[in-house]
């Protein structure tokens, strides 16, 4: 094995951390994550509130692997007999996809997630028909977004684990 391939390996079965908007709750994912994916079907596009759903396969559960909730848990809605899709009963952020095999997770919901690119479509004929097309719409320039966002007092917990969230004086 190069250097590189074990520097690779390394950095894909490294902890990571994530959770909803609020910060109610929040995982840890241990062992490297499976295939990262987006699904087209009406469930997804509808738990997600978008126009599919954006999902990576977590490690099994066992020791050193698997998800651990490090605050609070889901509350899961039973989509069809062998699914179910946990979320935030707070905030309401989708979560989890949970099936008789294993467990996939939110890629938005995940601190860091540069190197969580979908690798294939899942359930392509649902796709809406126009989603294929959303990258060519017009672009904002980002100058403007920039001077709105600083006038942003941001609630959402940050891109990383809290001792204590909301943090101390912040009022949610
Ligand atoms: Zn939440
Ligand atoms: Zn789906």
């Amino acid at each position: 094995m190069s250097e590189t391939q074990a520097q690779e390996i390394v950095v894909s079965a490294r902890t990571r951390s994530g959770g909803c908007q609020c910060g109610a709750v929040r995982f840890r994912t241990h062992g490297a994550l499976g295939r990262a994916s987006i699904c087209h079907c009406r469930m997804c596009q509808k738990a997600f509130g978008g126009f599919f759903g954006p999902l990576v396969s977590a490690p099994d559960e066992g020791p050193g692997t698997g998800v651990e909730w490090t605050r609070g848990e889901p509350t899961y809605f039973q989509s069809s007999v062998n699914i179910d899709r946990g979320f935030c009963q707070r905030c309401g952020t989708p979560l989890t996809y949970r099936h008789p095999h294993g467990i996939e997770l939110a890629i938005g919901a995940f601190d860091e997630r540069d190197d969580l690119a979908p690798q294939i479509q899942v359930n392509f004929d649902s796709h809406i028909p126009w989603v294929t097309a959303i990258f060519d719409s017009a672009k904002r320039q980002a100058t403007d977004d920039t001077a709105k966002q600083e006038q942003i007092i941001s609630f959402q917990h940050p891109d990383h684990d809290t001792e204590q969230w909301p943090d101390k004086g912040l009022h949610l």
